[in-house]
C-alpha cells in the first residue's frame, strides 16, 4: 500500500489525511503539538466559523487570486457541509452566510475529525515535529525528533506563521525551501490595528457599527463596513480584520476614517443634533448623541469635536457642525498591525506559481503537495480560510498527478 505522509494535523492536514485514507492509501499524519486541531479549537472565538455560504474565489487574496479556484470548485461549500455531516457534524448557517457547528463549539468539529482519523485507520503521531524533508529516489525521507518515516508522497499542511501561540510556525516554509521552493514576503493578516491610542483606550470594550476607509492623504486604499471594537491599543473586529491586509502591506502614513452613522447624510445628523439641543437644552452637552451611539462613544465624539463641558443648550451651530463632522469622519492615525501572535492568517506564503492549482502538486518536486495556510493564498474574514483549508486539503489528499 502506498504511504502518504501528511505534515501538520490542522484543518487542512486532517482533511488531506482522511481523503488519502479513503482512497486506500496508508496515511501517516505527523503533528508537532500534543493534539491535532489545536488552532481549529480556537477559531471563531471557540465557535469555529467553519465555512461561508458565499465562499468563492473573489473572497481570496494572493499573488494569483485564481490559484484557489480549482480546489474551491472541486470541493466547495456544499461538498464540505455534506462531508462534515457524514462525519456526524450538525451545522447552522447565520444570515451573513457564516456556518458554525450546531453545538456552537469548535470542539465538536475537532472531535468528529479526530474520530474519523481513528475510524479510517490514519496513523497519527502527535508531539512529533518534522525537522527535515528529503527526496531520495522515488521516496521522501521525513525526519522527526523521534525517528524517520518514508513515504512515496508528502503533503505539506504545516500552516502559516499566524496564530503563533496556537502552533503557527515557519516550519512549512523551511521544509519546502529544503526541496527548492520559495516563499513570498509574509505579513500578519486578519489582525487588529494599532492606532494612536488615546481615544481607543478610553473606549476600550465599546463596539460600534461603522463604515471604514484606510487613506493616505486623500487617496482611499481600502474601504469596508461592519462591526468594530475599540481596544487598549487600537481597533479590532471583523470589519477591521478585513482591512488589515492593506495596512500590513501599504507602509506608513495611513489614517483610519470612521463613519458611525453611514446610513444617513451629514445634514440628517445635524438636524438630529439641533432637535436634541432644543429638546434637552439643560442636559450636559456630552449627552447629545446618547440616543444615536453607544453612550461612551457619543461622549468621545463630542469631546473630539471640542465640546467637553457646558449644557446642550449652550452649544453654538458651529459646535453642532463639528460634532456632526466627527460622527461621519472620526479619524485615527494608524501605527501598524498587531503581530503574527494575534493574526488569524498569514498574508503570503509558499509561492503558488510553484504548485499546480488543479492538483496542488509541486511543479518542482514530484510527489510533494501543499495545502491550507502554508500556501500564499488567504481568504477574507468569515469562514473563508477554513473553507480553503478543507478544499485544498481534500484536493491535495487525492495526490493526483498531471502528466
Ligand atoms: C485565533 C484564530 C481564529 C480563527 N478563526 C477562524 C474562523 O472562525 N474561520 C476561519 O475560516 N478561519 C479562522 N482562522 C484561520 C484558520 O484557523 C486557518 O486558516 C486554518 O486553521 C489553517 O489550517 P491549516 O491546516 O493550513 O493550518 P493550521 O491549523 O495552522 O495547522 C498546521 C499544523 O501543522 C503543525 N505543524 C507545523 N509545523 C510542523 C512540523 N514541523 N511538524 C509537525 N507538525 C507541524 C502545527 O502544529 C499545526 O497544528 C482563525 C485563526 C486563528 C489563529
Amino acid at each position: 500500500m502506498t504511504t502518504v505522509c501528511i505534515i501538520g494535523g490542522g484543518a487542512s492536514g486532517m482533511a488531506a489525511a482522511l481523503t488519502a485514507a479513503a482512497q486506500g492509501r496508508h496515511a501517516v499524519l505527523l503533528e508537532r503539538q500534543a493534539r491535532v486541531g489545536r488552532k481549529l479549537l480556537a477559531t471563531g472565538n471557540g465557535r469555529c466559523n467553519l465555512t461561508n455560504r458565499h465562499a468563492a474565489p473573489d473572497h481570496y487574496h494572493g499573488a494569483d487570486v485564481s490559484f484557489c479556484a480549482p480546489a474551491l470548485e472541486r470541493f466547495g461549500v456544499d461538498d464540505t457541509l455534506a462531508w462534515l455531516e457524514e462525519l456526524g457534524l450538525l451545522t447552522v448557517t447565520e444570515d451573513s452566510g457564516r456556518v458554525y457547528p450546531y453545538s456552537n463549539m469548535a470542539g465538536s468539529v475537532v472531535d468528529v475529525l479526530r474520530y474519523a482519523l481513528e475510524d479510517q485507520g490514519v496513523e497519527v503521531h502527535t508531539g512529533c515535529t518534522v525537522t527535515s524533508l528529503r527526496r531520495k529516489g522515488d521516496c521522501f525521507t521525513i525526519t522527526t525528533e523521534d525517528g524517520q518515516f518514508t513515504a512515496r508522497q508528502v503533503i505539506l499542511a504545516a500552516g502559516g506563521a499566524a496564530g503563533s501561540q496556537l502552533g503557527g510556525v515557519m516550519d512549512g516554509y523551511r521544509l519546502a525551501k529544503g526541496l527548492g521552493h520559495h516563499r513570498t514576503a509574509l505579513y500578519p493578516a486578519l489582525v487588529q490595528l494599532k492606532t494612536e491610542p488615546t481615544y481607543p483606550r478610553a473606549l476600550k470594550g465599546v463596539k460600534a457599527q461603522a463604515a471604514l476607509e484606510i487613506r493616505r492623504d486623500r487617496e482611499v486604499l481600502a474601504r469596508g463596513s461592519g462591526e468594530i471594537l475599540f481596544t487598549e491599543y487600537g481597533v479590532s473586529g471583523p470589519a477591521i480584520f478585513d482591512l488589515s491586509r492593506t495596512v500590513s502591506t501599504a507602509g506608513d502614513g495611513l489614517m483610519l476614517h470612521l463613519d458611525f452613522l453611514p446610513q444617513q447624510q451629514m445634514e440628517d445628523t445635524l438636524a438630529l443634533l439641533q432637535r436634541q439641543r432644543q429638546r434637552s437644552g439643560s442636559r450636559p452637552a456630552l449627552t447629545l448623541l446618547s440616543g444615536a451611539l453607544h453612550s461612551r462613544l457619543g461622549q468621545m465624539v463630542c469631546k473630539a469635536a471640542g465640546c467637553t463641558a457646558g449644557t446642550a443648550g449652550e452649544l453654538a451651530d458651529e459646535a453642532l457642525e463639528a460634532i456632526a463632522r466627527q460622527v461621519h469622519d472620526f479619524t485615527l492615525p494608524i501605527l501598524g498591525t498587531c503581530s503574527f501572535d494575534q493574526a488569524q492568517v498569514t498574508a503570503g506564503g509558499l509561492r503558488t506559481d510553484e504548485f499546480c492549482p488543479r492538483t496542488l502538486e509541486s511543479l518542482l518536486v514530484r510527489g510533494l503537495y501543499a495545502c491550507g495556510g502554508a500556501l500564499g493564498s488567504g481568504g477574507a474574514c468569515g469562514g473563508y480560510n477554513l473553507q480553503w483549508a478543507w478544499s485544498s486539503g481534500r484536493l491535495a489528499g487525492r495526490t493526483e498527478h498531471e502528466a
